[in-house]
């Protein structure tokens, strides 16, 4: 289909200094947890954000000099002619597809403990550094000079790798925001003291970079509109007057904000846009082109920043992760086609842990290179054949859909009215509405292929697996939360507990409800992601006295990974729930619950209406048991494979689910022996360094 002509100025080309941006799709630079030791890895995943139509790609924060080490966090690097290489094969294969290659130069100042190159931290004072009990070595004017020269030695080495466009990062508390804080930026002659004093450093770097790769490398700014002592807010007109001092100076401004926890937040606490209201008034500022994001994946949304003049370039990062392709699918006409991004922010979670990205919605995410999976093509199965899905969460609508896809003639049943399984019913909880798009997607592909027969309200038995008769089966029946709080602390489950008051995570989004209203629910959360932050939420709404109790220290520990833990906390406090950590639930009984301390064991009762375990879930298996049980009864039924995928196989996240019915999907072909564990997956792929043989 042709495009809608209302979308077109999102297509029109852009100058950026000397070079041109084919069009207003950027994908700002985001971290990979792939950095300088997955290059492969990473230049196969930028090239296919590229290929599908993102007309900048940039890289993520880019080390300029051993000064600057964020081990054991993986970030890329720019320090020698191996980086230049690599970088260079990042930049032909993002060229390649018509698109400009961004290099995000980054220095961490102080931040920066250098585990790896053992420097010592430098900042503007001597302040400790995030990953050590170390301070920086406060700098003086030849550090600043050396600094200056690693710079432009580093973007040097950008333009002799093929970049495009060259940041001069001033934001997310890094070296150059060190130098705009005042808190920070006391003594350091010339550097110091008035906002000239303290904006010249980023000046300086922007006259001499433009210096020395301006004649073919555009330079950009990423720069923060309120500042770090007062988030949201920019209250003596220091950052305005920033603004004014750089206005005709870089030939981009990437706009951000202090709030990390906004500019990345979950769709739980933040939604699409969020960031119009703060950068709005910048266009006023400054005489340059502006990009910035704000989690945009409706393309009315975009056209709209575009027009109303808020931004000239839409900044992605999470939308180009969970569909690379987003702008081809709006310049085919088919915007309905768009895979959206949740905002679970399992992608950062990814990188927080050192990983290569994982996306809930994209599951070749991160496997180009490794698996030579695309987005967006998937080779048709050598001999189709006749699948049965079983179950239709998450795991079992993306292993029908890629069968679908792959040419196999695919029979989806699942025993509920609604598709979607635990997507379903987790998007009706507080504030996790987007995540039916995980569902929305799916149902809507399978929709376009007239051969996928679905079949609702139909819970399957074994027998009536054998009865239909398919070639392979593929079981997605998902899982149930534990009633008798098994996990971590209670492996084989606690004994003290009165089930009359219980309540399971199952039971609260089924409806059911605490009947004891004059003492307060109890949720346990031995999981420490989100479910239980959520349903305490959620009864605190509807007017039930909560109390949160957790092994852990924090409320959702687990969720400090996706970037969400402070507002869950924050959200809990505000709504009047009553949070112990550090504590399990021992006993519950006669209205009452004993808590025990993590660390001394020492024992405390609360009054305790119900009780919600929030602690681990139990496979749904039995249907598996079943037909494993008679294998004679499969064969007889022509049935040649069973394999169990998602939550029924190890209940995890919504993004495991994803992944299992995708890879698994993948495998399933005509002439595949039977058994779980078959067919044998090719050989693991490595980014790694090989010791050249010795000769
Ligand atoms: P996953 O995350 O692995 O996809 P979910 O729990 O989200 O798992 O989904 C499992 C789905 O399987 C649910 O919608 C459930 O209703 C369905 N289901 C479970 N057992 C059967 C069965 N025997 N026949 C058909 N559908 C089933
Ligand atoms: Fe979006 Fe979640 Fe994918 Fe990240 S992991 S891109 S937040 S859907």
């Amino acid at each position: 289909m042709p495009r809608d002509p209302r979308f077109d100025p999102l297509f029109a080309p852009l100058k950026l200094g000397p070079v041109t941006a084919p069009n207003r799709f950027y994908q700002v630079p985001h971290c990979t947890g792939m950095g300088y030791t997955m290059p492969q890895t990473l230049a196969a995943m930028r090239a296919v954000k590229a290929e599908g139509g993102w007309g900048t790609v940039c890289t993520e924060y880019c080390s300029i000099h051993p000064t600057s080490d964020d081990h054991p966090s993986p970030f890329a690097s720019l320090w020698d002619q191996g980086d230049v290489a690599n970088l260079g094969v990042l930049a032909e294969g993002v060229h390649r597809h018509g698109s400009l290659c961004g290099v995000e130069l980054w220095h961490g100042g102080l931040r920066s403990a250098n585990l790896l190159s053992r420097q010592t931290p430098i900042g503007p004072n001597s302040l400790p550094a995030d990953k050590a009990p170390l301070q920086a070595r406060r700098m003086d004017l030849a550090d600043i000079r050396d600094y200056r020269r690693a710079h432009r030695a580093a973007a040097l080495r950008a333009k002799q790798a093929d970049a495009d466009l060259v940041y001069v990062y001033a934001s997310h508390t890094y070296l150059l925001s060190q130098f705009l804080d005042g808190r920070i930026n006391r003594s350091i002659p010339g550097y110091s003291g008035s906002i000239e004093n303290r904006v010249r450093i980023i000046r300086e770097l922007i006259e001499e970079t433009k210096e020395a790769v301006g004649d073919r490398c555009a330079v950009a700014i990423r720069i923060e509109v309120d500042a770090e002592s007062s988030p949201g807010a920019d209250p003596d007109g220091e950052r305005r007057a920033i603004f004014e001092l750089l206005k005709d100076g870089p030939d981009l401004f990437d706009l951000t904000i202090t709030d990390y926890s906004q500019e990345m937040g979950v769709s739980r606490f933040i939604k699409e846009a969020s960031l119009e209201p703060l950068i709005a008034h910048v266009r006023g500022l400054v005489n340059k082109p502006i990009v910035s994001v704000g989690r945009f994946t409706s393309p009315e949304t975009m056209l709209a920043q575009v027009k109303r003049g808020i931004v000239d370039l839409i900044g992605a990062a999470r939308p180009s992760i969970a569909d690379p392709f987003l702008p081809q699918k709006i310049a085919e006409g088919r915007p309905d086609d768009i895979r959206e991004c949740i905002g679970c922010n399992i992608c950062y979670a990814s990188d927080i842990q050192g990983v290569p990205l994982r996306c809930t919605q994209n599951p070749t995410m991160g496997e180009e290179w490794r698996r030579d999976w695309h987005p967006d093509r998937i080779a048709r199965a050598k001999l189709p054949d006749r699948v049965l899905v079983v179950g239709a969460g998450p795991a079992g609508l993306e292993a029908a859909l890629t069968l679908a896809q792959r040419g196999h003639q695919v029979t989806l049943a699942e025993a509920r009215r609604e598709l979607g399984g635990r997507v379903t019913l987790e998007s009706k909880l507080p504030g996790l509405g987007e995540w039916a798009r995980v569902r929305d997607y799916r149902q809507y592909q399978l929709s376009k292929f007239a051969g996928v027969e679905i079949f609702r309200e139909s819970r399957l038995s074994a027998a009536d697996i054998r009865e239909l008769g398919p070639r392979h089966v593929l079981l997605a029946t998902g899982s149930h939360w534990r009633a008798d709080a098994t996990g971590h602390t209670f492996p084989a489950g606690n004994p003290d507990l009165d089930s009359s008051a219980t309540l399971t995570p199952d039971d609260l989004m089924a409806g059911k409800r605490p009947v004891d209203k004059t003492r307060p629910v109890i949720v346990f959360d031995d999981d420490h992601y989100l479910m239980a932050s959520v349903l305490a939420e959620l009864l605190a709404l509807e007017g039930h006295a909560v109390t949160y109790v957790t092994t852990a220290g924090v409320v959702g520990f687990w969720s400090r990974f996706t970037m969400e833990q402070a507002r869950a906390q924050a959200r809990l406090i505000q709504r009047g729930v009553a949070i112990v950590v550090s504590h399990a639930v021992d006993a519950v009984r006669d209205g009452n619950a004993t808590l025990a301390c993590v660390f001394s064991g020492q024992e405390r009762d609360l009054p305790c209406g119900a009780f919600v375990p929030v602690t681990s879930r139990e496979p749904n298996d039995a249907l598996w048991l079943d037909l494993q049980s008679d294998p004679a009864a499969n064969a007889a039924a022509g049935i040649a494979s069973i394999q169990r995928i998602g939550d029924c196989k190890a209940p995890g996240l919504i993004a495991h689910a994803v992944y299992d019915g995708h890879r698994t999907a993948r495998l399933i072909d005509g002439d595949q022996a039977a058994g779980e564990d078959l067919p044998v997956e090719p050989p693991f792929r490595r980014d790694r360094v090989v010791i050249p043989a010795v000769l």
